[in-house]
């Protein structure tokens, strides 16, 4: 080995669930939407002139900021866009969580945060969900654990499940010194945003992504909403590392997605509905699970092993996520896909699961 590898910053990376690409797969493993994106968006792909290509982007992103300051109804001053919700919430880490006390956020969660702060040098800890994957918001008051500040996503993941706003509030009103930032990547599929707080409370980040609700995981959209100060020092550490995150066709369907809000509701609507359906399907098949109000079920199985289920799928080409963890390797985070892809879904699990 070289001496130049010690001076190499040496990370464990995030690992992502697999994009496999059969023809007749069903991929329940990502929590991808099932539905094309808005129709303006293919529309505006056709017809758009390539010759932009030849110029950077605009830094700003202004298109797509207006577009979501005003769906939003706040200041394009409180907007923050990146490439996707990780670029977001890896800025927010760089720019808010600068303290030696550690930020928290819990155990089981979205795998990327431990990451970042690894990455960043940011001292963590995970603070347990209860035996039912539930927050206990005391454990995340300032007076009980001094922090550096915290990152919570609403609902959980890979769990689904929400914490009601109202126990969100008391752990921003319990934190006045501290960023929090509300990870909000499953919001649209039935839970309660945050956003209304910001009115009340200064240090409080709420991020969301294109990448679920919106159909466009692969454009790479992500943006965050808080207070006019936050998302400037969120803009200065955006442009002391890349100031030309969004591409030019990233800022111009993002912004014409979020004007078809009929669209977004109409699908929005229909993956709560094939859950809701999917929920009674899985409880007569034996699984048990916490209520999702995410576009996934986090489930186990009362007798058989998520692994062999989990197998047994991949040979049908279904893909489900499956985590080799502490606590949750007997569950299996199952997507909700369109209702014919749920039906082959459980019409194999119907007849492994009687073998
Ligand atoms: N937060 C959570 C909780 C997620 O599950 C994901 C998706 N992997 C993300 C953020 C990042 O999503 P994206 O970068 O596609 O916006």
């Amino acid at each position: 080995m070289g001496k130049w590898e010690n001076n190499v910053r040496r990370v464990v990376p995030y690992v992502p669930g697999e994009q496999p690409n059969q023809p007749d797969m069903i991929k329940l493993n990502t929590n991808e939407n099932p539905y094309p994106p808005a129709p303006g968006v293919k529309k505006l792909l056709e017809e758009m002139d390539v010759d932009v290509m030849r110029l950077y982007p605009d830094t700003t992103a202004k298109l797509l900021v207006d577009a979501l300051a005003a769906y939003y109804h706040v200041d394009t001053k409180q907007v923050f866009v990146g490439v996707g919700s990780d670029d977001v919430i890896a800025m927010s880490f760089l720019t808010f969580f600068n303290s030696e006390t550690p930020i928290l956020f819990p155990d089981i969660t979205y795998s990327f945060y431990d990451v970042w702060a690894d990455v960043f040098r940011i001292p963590y800890r995970q603070i347990p969900l209860t035996d039912s994957f539930h927050v206990k918001p005391e454990e995340y008051y300032s007076e009980n654990t001094p922090n550096g500040g915290i990152i919570i996503p609403n609902p959980n993941a890979p769990t689904g499940v929400e914490l009601p706003l109202e126990k969100l509030e008391e752990i921003i009103r319990h934190n006045p010194d501290v960023v929090v930032i509300v990870d909000e990547a499953y919001i649209d599929f039935g839970a309660a945003s945050a956003l209304p707080l910001l009115k009340k409370y200064d240090n409080l980040l709420v991020v969301q992504t294109f990448s679920k609700s919106r159909s466009m995981a692969g454009m790479r959209i992500g943006f965050a909403i808080g207070n006019e100060k936050l998302i400037s020092y969120l803009n200065d550490v955006k442009y002391s590392f890349n100031s030309y995150t969004m591409d030019c066709t990233a800022i111009l369907v993002g912004a014409e997605a979020v004007k078809d809000d009929a669209y977004f509701k109409k699908t929005t609507a229909k993956i709560i509905e094939t859950r809701e359906w999917a929920k009674e399907r899985l409880h007569a098949l034996g699984f048990v699970f916490e209520d999702s109000q995410s576009n996934f079920i986090f489930a186990a199985h009362k007798t058989v092993p998520a692994k062999e289920i989990f197998d047994a799928l991949r040979q049908q080409h279904i893909y489900v996520r499956y985590f080799a963890k502490p606590r949750i390797d007997n569950y299996l985070r199952i997507t909700i896909g369109t209702k014919e892809e749920m039906e082959t879904l459980f019409t194999f699990l119907e007849k492994f699961l009687k073998d």
